[in-house]
C-alpha cells in the first residue's frame, strides 16, 4: 500500500465529484465521480447511453454541466472565481483551455479539401500563431509519430478509415494537449484497421501522455488502461485496476454488462 505521501506526489489531472447534467428532463449524469492521475491512462466502459459522450464533452467544455464540481488541471471548467464569486469563462478564456485538451472521435472530422499535413497545420496557424512553414514541419514530425510520413501530402479520401483516425490523432498532438481524450476511436472502423490506431494511442500511453479513453476494445482497456471506469445510467458503478474491474467485478451491473461484451 502506498504512503500518503506518495499519492500526493501524483498530480490529479481530472476531478469530478457529482457532477450532474440534464437535457430538458432527462438527467444524463446523475452525480458522476471519477479522477485521473497526471500519465495516467482511465477508460471508460459501459453501455451506449450511459452519459460516456457526455461526460467527456464536459471534460473539455465543449457541453456545460448544472452541478458538481470538474477539475482539470486545476482549473475549474467553464468558471473562474473571483472576488469570492464564480463568473462564466468568456469566450477567450473557453478557446484557451479547449486548445489545451486534445479530443479524438469515432468520426474523424478531417477537411476533405486538406492534406494530412495541412490538416494537422492548420490548427497551429489558426490558434498558435505559427508561420506556415514552421507549422507544416510540426506537422509533419506529428504524422511522422503515427506512421504516417509517407502519406503527409495525400487527401482523406486517399486514406484509408485507419489512417484518417491516426491524422486526427497527429492533429490533435500537433497542439501540445496536456491531456488526450477519446471518444470511441475505434468504432468506426472496419475490423482490420483498428490494430493500427490502437498501437497508435499505446505507443502515447507510453510516452507518458494522461488519457481518458471511450472504449468497447476490453484488450486494450486491459493491457493499456491504469484505470477502468465502468458508466452506468449516468453514474460511475465501479472503477479500478482493469485486472481487478474486467476479471473480478464486484458490483451485479458492472458483471452483467461484462457478461454481455467479453
Ligand atoms: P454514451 O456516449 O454513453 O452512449 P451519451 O452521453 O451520448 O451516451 O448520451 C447519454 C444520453 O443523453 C442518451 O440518452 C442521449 O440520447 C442523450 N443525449 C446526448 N446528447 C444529447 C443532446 N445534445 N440533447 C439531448 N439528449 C442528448
Ligand atoms: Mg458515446
Amino acid at each position: 500500500m502506498s504512503s500518503p505521501a506518495v499519492e500526493t506526489e501524483t498530480k490529479l489531472e481530472v476531478e469530478a465529484h457529482g457532477v450532474r447534467k440534464s437535457y430538458g428532463d432527462l438527467e444524463v449524469l446523475k452525480g458522476v465521480d471519477f479522477q485521473v492521475r497526471s500519465g495516467e491512462v482511465s477508460c471508460i466502459i459501459g453501455p451506449s447511453g450511459s452519459g460516456k459522450s457526455t461526460f467527456l464533452r464536459c471534460l473539455n467544455a465543449l457541453e456545460s454541466y448544472d452541478d458538481g464540481v470538474l477539475l482539470v488541471e486545476g482549473l475549474h471548467v467553464g468558471y473562474e472565481y473571483k472576488n469570492g464569486k464564480y463568473y462564466e469563462w468568456n469566450t477567450k478564456q473557453f478557446a484557451n483551455f479547449r486548445s489545451e485538451i486534445g479530443m479524438v472521435f469515432q468520426r474523424f472530422n478531417l477537411f476533405g479539401h486538406l492534406s494530412a499535413e495541412e490538416n494537422v497545420a492548420v490548427a497551429l496557424t489558426e490558434v498558435r500563431g505559427m508561420s506556415k512553414s514552421a507549422a507544416m514541419d510540426r506537422a509533419r514530425q506529428e504524422l511522422a509519430k503515427v506512421g504516417l510520413e509517407k502519406h503527409a501530402h495525400k487527401r482523406p479520401h486517399q486514406l484509408s478509415g485507419g489512417q484518417q483516425q491516426r491524422v486526427a490523432i497527429a492533429r490533435a498532438l500537433a497542439m501540445d494537449p496536456k491531456i488526450m481524450l477519446f471518444d470511441e476511436p475505434t468504432s468506426a472502423l472496419d475490423p482490420e484497421l483498428v490494430d493500427e490506431v490502437l498501437e497508435a494511442m499505446k505507443r502515447l500511453a507510453l510516452a507518458g501522455m494522461t488519457m481518458v479513453v471511450v472504449t468497447h476494445e476490453m484488450g486494450f482497456a486491459r493491457e493499456v488502461a491504469d484505470t477502468v471506469h465502468f458508466f452506468d445510467d449516468g453514474v460511475v458503478v465501479e472503477s479500478g485496476d482493469p485486472r481487478e474491474v474486467l476479471s473480478n467485478p464486484q458490483k451485479d451491473r458492472t458483471k452483467a454488462f461484462l457478461a454481455k461484451v467479453l
